[in-house]
């Protein structure tokens, strides 16, 4: 981890050039690397030596960007993904087999819902959504024998709550587990969720790490906190031999980079969800810029947010940056800078005059997307979260009415005469 400031770390991490090499980040396009000698290019595939030698495995220009959000969430070691999902679904993989059971925090992204509830349960393991604003006990009382893992997200995309970090995290480690915090609407500008107990971060950077809408990709980055050999029977995959790799120990031979080393060499090898190395160079520009957007994104969300609190025909307005709102002294501790530029809303007239509202955008467009710098809306019940009941709607804290606003860096005036005048065709 880099000493540097994290807007410094934003643009300086992951890249540093030797004499006379590219400034900026050269995009390795190439599938592929030459040695000169068999013997070498075999001490590399059993992982007795590191280097390049196929990009399914490790890319120059990934390994880059990795280390930059590395550097970001000040973990020890990371990887990219092909999108968030890979992210999601590597990051438990890793550590679970047919059998085992997982905790997660209910209030999720609807892709995250359905790989948990339902995708990993054909492969053999089961999850147990808990209400994130749960007591202890009930928290307690979800984890059985056989559980491997406690996962949540910072800032729930829809939902907005915000996860009581050392809650989960006392109870993930109370049973011997890791807790995997998925980062991606808070960014690493507004929270870091290793200072606050998680041992994993995931990330999709389709979203504000990209922060163009130009590419879907994802991360994973390990704090090395987690003592897997402490839990050592928990964890077979990691503490005990891989015979695809003559017999390695991961935690032997790899120590704090254990986890990432295993996601790399067993489940990217084997599973393939590689990022691009073109994608990972536009996200590295994004990247460079994230501190910047992030702010005007929460500073533009808290503005079209206060306007929207007073507006005759709202029914009510959800944001953890706004004073009032359920989750904002949680956000003010675990986010004391700002927290994201989406915002919640319903309208009075429901779920009727939400569609009515949202056909009458000019400026703001209903796309399935969030946390690019273009304002965008979208109704979840109809769009990402349609395939759920109204229970699990609810469970997921979404409402029927809910409008999901991420709110864009454009001059706030204009988005704010764009709800305007919208709010009038109501
Ligand atoms: C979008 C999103 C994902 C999934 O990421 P993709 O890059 O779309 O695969 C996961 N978690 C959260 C919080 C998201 O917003």
């Amino acid at each position: 981890m880099s000493d540097y400031k994290i807007e410094t770390k934003c643009i300086q991490s992951g890249y540093q050039p030797g004499n006379g090499e590219p400034r900026v980040l050269p995009i390795y396009q190439s599938t592929t690397f030459k040695y000169d000698s068999s013997d070498q290019m075999g001490r590399l595939f059993d992982l007795e030596e590191s280097g390049y030698f196929y990009t399914r495995l490790q890319n120059p220009t990934n390994d880059a960007v990795a280390a930059k959000i590395c550097d970001l969430e000040g973990g020890v070691a990371a990887m990219l993904t092909s999108s968030g999902q890979a992210a999601s679904f590597y990051a438990i993989m890793n550590i679970v087999e047919a059998g085992d059971h997982i905790v997660c925090a209910s209030a999720l992204y609807g892709g995250t819902y359905n790989l948990y509830a339902h995708t990993i349960k054909k492969m053999g393991i089961d999850a147990t959504f808990v209400d994130p604003d749960c007591t202890e006990e009930e928290l307690d009382n979800a984890f059985r024998e056989n559980t491997k893992a406690v996962f949540g997200e910072t800032i729930a995309n829809p939902a907005l709550v915000v996860l009581d970090f050392e809650k989960f995290a006392k109870a993930a480690h109370s049973h011997g587990v890791p807790f995997i915090v998925d980062n991606t609407f808070a960014t690493p500008i507004n929270c870091r969720p290793f200072e606050w107990g998680a041992d994993i971060v995931t990330h999709s950077t389709t979203k504000y790490m990209d922060g163009h809408a130009s590419c879907v990709g994802g991360a994973i980055v390990d704090s090395g906190n987690f003592d897997w050999d402490a839990y050592a029977d928990k964890f077979p995959g990691l503490t005990t031999p891989d015979e695809t790799y003559h017999g390695i120990v991961y935690t032997k031979k790899f120590g704090k980079g254990a986890y990432i080393t295993k996601a790399t060499s067993q489940l990217m090898r084997d599973l393939g969800s590689i990022q691009a190395p073109q994608n990972a160079f536009l996200l590295n520009i994004g990247l460079e810029t994230l501190h910047l957007r992030v702010q005007r994104h929460c500073e533009n969300a808290l503005n079209a947010a206060k306007y929207l609190e007073g507006h005759e025909k709202v029914a009510w307005v959800s944001s953890p940056s706004l004073p009032g709102d359920k989750y904002y002294d949680l956000a003010k501790k675990y986010m004391p800078n700002g927290t994201c530029g989406v915002i919640t809303f319903g309208l009075k007239g429901g779920r009727d005059a939400a569609v009515r509202m949202m056909d009458s955008l000019k400026m703001i467009a209903i796309v399935t997307h969030v946390a690019d710098a273009r304002s965008c809306v979208l109704h979840p019940a109809s769009h990402t979260h349609r395939q759920m009941n109204d229970q699990e709607l609810k469970e997921a804290g979404v409402q029927p009415d809910l409008i999901r606003f991420s709110v864009g860096i454009e001059n706030i005036e204009d988005i704010i005469a764009d709800l305007s005048q919208a709010l009038e065709q109501v």
